[in-house]
C-alpha cells in the first residue's frame, strides 16, 4: 500500500519505517525541516534501538522516503496516519492544535477518496471533529480512522511489529477493511470498535498502567513503615494472573510523553462530562508526590543540601530512550538546585535533550557513571539503565566525599549493597536499606 505518515516522531517515524519493512510504500512528512533533512542525510533525530537499521535498509529498498510536502505525500497515498504530538495544555487537556493543522492541511491536498487514521492520542470526540472539518474543506470522499498507537519507547519496533492487540474504531466498512488488510500481518488480535471507544481504549489503558503504578509505589510507601519488602510483595502479587507482574515496579513514580498527560487529559475528559475520575485524580496525587522520596531521604541523611554535591544518575524517563518530557530527573534536579546544590548529571544518551530543558551553573555535565559520583555526597539513581546495573558499586563509594546513595529504582539486590559500605536507601526495601 502507498502510505503517508504525518509526524516524524517517536510514534510517526517508528510507524513509518516499520509499515515499509512490512513492504508497503512509506512517506514521513514532517513540518520540522531540520528533523526532515536530517532523516534525508541517514541521521534520526530520536533515540530507539534499531531505528536506525530499519530506515537505512527500508530507505536503501526504495520503499521509504522523507519529506515537508504534505500535499504531494497525501495525494499518492492511499492511507494517512496522522502522528502529530497532542500535548498537555496548562489545564490539563490535550492542546489539539497540531492535529487540527494536520487535518486542514490533508483536506486541502486530497484529490481522491483517502483512509485517514488518527494515531496520536485523542480525547473522545476528536476524530469525529477531525472528520467535520476535513469534510468542510474538501469535495473528495475520505473516511477518518481511530487507530490509536500502545507503542512503547526503548522498544518500540517490537511493540509495533509484534502489538499485543490493534484497535481500529471506525462506521466506516471500506476503512475498516483497509486497516484490518493494512495490520493484519502483526497480529490475530485486531479489534473493531465504534471510534469513541477506540480513542477511550487509549486513555484507558494508559491511565490504568499509571494506576497499577502508584498502586504500588503507595503499597512500597506502607512496607517502609511496616518492614515488609515491596519487591517481594510485588513478586507475589504478580504471579496471581489476574493481577500480573508488569507495572508492578515500584520506585519515584511514572514520567515520560504518555501518563502524565494521558491521565490528566482523561480526568479533563471526565469532568467535561460532569463526572469526577476520583481514583485518577488520586493516582496523578500520589505519583507527584513519590519522586520528592529522593529529596526527602537527602536530607534525611544530609541534612541542609546546601553547597553540597549530588550525582544524579539517568536523566531520561526509562530506560533505553532520550526521551526527557515530564522525566522525574526535571522536577528532582530543579529542585536540588533550588536548595543550593551542585549537581552532577550523567545519562548515556539523554543527557543532551536534558540540557534544552534544565540548564543551570550549578550542573556539572559528566561523560561517565564514575565522573558523576567523584566528590559527590550523595548519589541519586533515577533511571534504571543496564550500565548502572554493572557498576562497581565498592569503587563508587571510594569516589564520593560521603557515601549516600539514593537508588530511585531499586535495582540493586541487598548482596551488593552488604558488600558496600554504602548508605543506601531504596523504595519500599526497608531490609535492604
Ligand atoms: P513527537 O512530539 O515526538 O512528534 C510529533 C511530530 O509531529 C513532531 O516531529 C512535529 O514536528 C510533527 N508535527 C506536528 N504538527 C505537524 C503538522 N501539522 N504536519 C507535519 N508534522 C507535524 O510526538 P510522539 O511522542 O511521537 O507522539 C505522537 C502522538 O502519539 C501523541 O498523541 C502521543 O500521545 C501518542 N503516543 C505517543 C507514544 C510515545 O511513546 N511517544 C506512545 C503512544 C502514543
Amino acid at each position: 500500500m502507498n502510505i503517508s505518515v504525518i509526524g516524524v516522531g517517536y510514534v510517526g517515524l517508528v510507524s513509518g519505517v516499520c509499515f515499509s519493512e512490512l513492504g508497503n510504500k512509506v512517506i514521513c512528512v514532517d513540518k520540522d525541516i531540520t528533523k526532515i533533512e536530517m532523516l534525508k542525510r541517514g541521521e534520526v533525530p530520536i533515540y530507539e534501538p534499531g531505528l536506525k537499521e530499519l530506515i537505512d535498509k527500508n530507505v536503501k529498498a526504495g520503499r521509504l522516503s522523507f519529506t515537508n510536502e504534505l500535499s504531494e505525500s497525501v495525494q499518492a497515498s492511499e492511507i494517512i496516519i496522522i502522528a502529530v504530538g497532542t500535548p498537555s495544555l496548562p489545564n490539563g487537556e490535550a492542546n489539539l492544535q497540531y492535529i487540527e493543522q494536520a487535518a486542514r492541511e490533508i483536506a486541502l491536498a486530497i484529490n481522491e477518496y483517502k483512509v485517514i487514521m488518527t494515531k496520536s492520542t485523542v480525547p473522545v470526540g476528536t476524530n469525529e471533529k477531525i472528520a467535520q472539518m476535513i469534510y468542510e474543506l474538501t469535495e473528495h470522499p475520505f473516511d477518518v480512522v481511530s487507530v490509536p498507537e500502545f507503542l512503547r519507547e526503548g522498544s518500540a519496533i517490537k511493540d509495533t511489529l509484534y502489538p499485543d492487540r490493534i484497535i481500529i474504531g471506525t462506521d466506516s466498512k471500506p476503512a475498516e477493511q483497509k486497516a484490518v488488510e493494512l495490520h493484519s500481518t502483526l497480529t490475530d488480535q485486531i479489534i473493531v470498535t465504534d471510534i469513541r471507544s477506540a480513542e477511550m481504549i487509549k486513555y484507558a489503558s494508559n491511565a490504568f498502567l499509571a494506576t497499577k503504578i502508584s498502586f504500588i509505589n503507595e503499597i512500597a510507601n506502607i512496607c517502609e513503615k511496616v518492614n515488609a519488602d515491596v519487591t517481594l510483595v510485588a513478586k507475589g502479587m504478580g504471579l496471581d494472573k489476574r493481577i500480573g507482574p508488569s507495572f508492578l515496579n515500584a520506585g519515584i513514580g511514572y514520567g515520560g510523553s504518555c501518563f502524565p498527560k494521558d491521565t490528566e487529559a482523561l480526568i479533563q475528559i471526565a469532568g467535561n462530562a460532569n463526572y469526577e475520575f476520583k481514583l485518577l485524580k488520586s493516582v496523578v496525587e500520589v505519583n507527584k508526590h513519590q519522586r520528592f522520596n529522593v529529596i526527602n531521604k537527602l536530607e534525611d541523611l544530609l541534612g541542609n543540601l546546601s553547597s553540597k554535591t549530588i550525582g544524579i544518575w539517568g536523566l531520561a524517563f526509562k530506560p533505553n530512550t532520550d526521551d526527557v518530557r515530564d522525566a522525574p530527573s526535571i522536577e528532582i534536579v530543579e529542585t536540588l538546585i533550588k536548595k543550593g546544590c551542585i549537581i552532577k548529571v550523567y545519562d548515556p544518551i539523554a543527557i543532551n535533550n536534558f540540557r534544552k530543558v534544565v540548564n543551570h551553573e550549578n550542573i556539572v555535565w559528566c561523560d561517565s557513571i564514575t565522573d558523576a559520583a567523584i566528590d559527590c555526597h550523595g548519589v541519586c539513581l533515577l533511571t534504571e539503565w543496564n550500565e548502572f546495573k554493572e557498576v562497581d558499586l565498592k569503587n563508587i563509594e571510594k569516589l564520593m566525599k560521603l557515601p549516600v546513595f539514593i537508588d530511585g529504582r531499586n535495582v540493586y539486590a541487598k548482596e551488593r549493597i552488604e558488600e558496600t559500605g554504602l548508605n543506601y536507601y531504596s523504595i519500599g526495601r526497608p531490609d535492604v536499606n
